[in-house]
């Protein structure tokens, strides 16, 4: 096993030099105006990269993606909402558990797996009361990319607050929050941003940040309102992960520099289209209606996709993603996000044929 580590996964994804330049010092102390002023920044930026509606905001926890959503259930969301979870694989699920857990009154539109969103899946779900809705752009188990222009027009119509989890789609896929009318939208450090695993962001429009306001506060944390607060003046309420969101500045500079988010988008895009039509001969089924660029979910015609993975990551050193749960012996995903070179990419090809043929 003499080749670099190749990692394929949907994150934590491999990282650009300038960001690993950042993230391997030691951290600075961060009560500084320094420190606010990259953090203030950090802000501006993400929201550029959004289109976020004039007035918006970014919180930035210290918590792994699942803590902003979290934190997007407890402090956006009250005990008052009817809330509709869209819920086609384990993301979708753990909106569902979120608001299960924090006593959010909830309905399932659940769908089959690898299956995507249609409008009648919507039907009967009109004028009955409904005030927001949770959906992951891109659902990220199965790689299918949620119709977000059809959701929007759904949630305008019915004066549905929308929030998106697009940790994974984000960069990857095209998302305009003004455009779409999204409420907020969660992100974080270690999908197509490339970084350090460790922050996630809850980028909200005025809308979000007014309910934020008026809402009670459930948690210390994972407080929103504090968040908010503190950021006024670009700092958090703890410690934060201090060399992730100086790497992340180092990073939305890369991205500004390479073209910004169109090209970084179509980056990713080429990536991905090279490896599908690289496979398309081999006896895997890429089943997922709507694929995001971020992700393929592949089932294996025979034998075990748990097997698959074990010999890249033993004989060849390139990591794949298994898929959890008893779905995990048939299906495994590629990730096409992070610093993943066209090279890289036909390696990759290279090593499913002789795997695979
Ligand atoms: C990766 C991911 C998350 C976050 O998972 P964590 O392990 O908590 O970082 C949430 N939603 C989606 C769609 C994801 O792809």
């Amino acid at each position: 096993m003499s080749e670099k580590m190749l990692n394929f996964t949907v994150g934590p994804v491999m990282s650009c030099d300038e960001v690993l330049e950042v993230s391997g010092k030691s951290a600075p102390y961060f009560r500084t105006p320094e420190f606010s002023e990259i953090m203030k920044e950090n802000e501006k930026m993400m929201m550029e990269l959004l289109s976020a509606p004039k007035g918006s905001r970014v919180a930035f926890l210290t918590a792994s993606g699942t803590g902003a959503m979290e934190s997007a259930v407890m402090n956006i969301l009250n005990d008052k909402d009817k809330v509709i979870v869209v819920n086609g694989g384990s993301f979708g699920q753990r909106f569902a558990e979120l608001c299960e857990l924090h006593k959010r009154e909830y309905t399932e539109v659940k769908l089959e797996f690898g299956k995507t969103l249609k409008k009648s899946e919507f039907a009967g779900l009109s004028g009955k009361g409904y005030t927001a809705l949770l959906i992951n752009m891109c659902e990220t188990s199965s790689g299918v990319l949620y119709d977000m222009p059809m959701v929007s027009e759904f949630c305008k119509e019915n004066g549905i607050l929308l929030i998106v989890d697009a940790i994974s789609a984000f960069l990857a896929d095209e998302l305009e929050m003004d455009k779409l009318g999204i409420a907020a939208v969660i992100t974080s450090s270690q999908k197509a941003l490339a970084l350090h695993p460790g922050i996630s962001m809850i980028t909200m429009a005025p809308e979000a940040i007014e309910r934020v306001e008026k809402n009670t506060e459930t948690g210390m944390y994972l407080s929103l309102k504090e968040a908010l607060k503190n950021g006024e003046r670009g700092q958090t309420p703890f410690t934060p992960a201090v060399a992730i969101l100086l790497s992340l500045n180092a990073r939305l500079h890369q991205i500004e520099k390479t073209g910004g988010k169109k090209a970084e988008h179509k980056r990713i895009a080429a990536i991905a289209k090279q490896f599908r039509d690289g496979i398309a001969d081999l006896p895997l089924d890429a089943f997922s209606e709507m694929q995001s660029n971020c992700v393929t979910a592949l089932r294996v015609k025979e034998g075990s996709a748990k097997d698959i993975v074990n010999t890249f990551k033993d004989k060849y050193n390139i990591w794949l993603c298994p898929n959890g749960g008893e779905i995990g012996n048939t299906v495994f995903r590629v990730g096409h996000i992070g610093n993943i070179t066209a090279e890289d990419n036909s390696r990759l090809i290279e090593v499913f044929k002789e795997v695979l043929e």
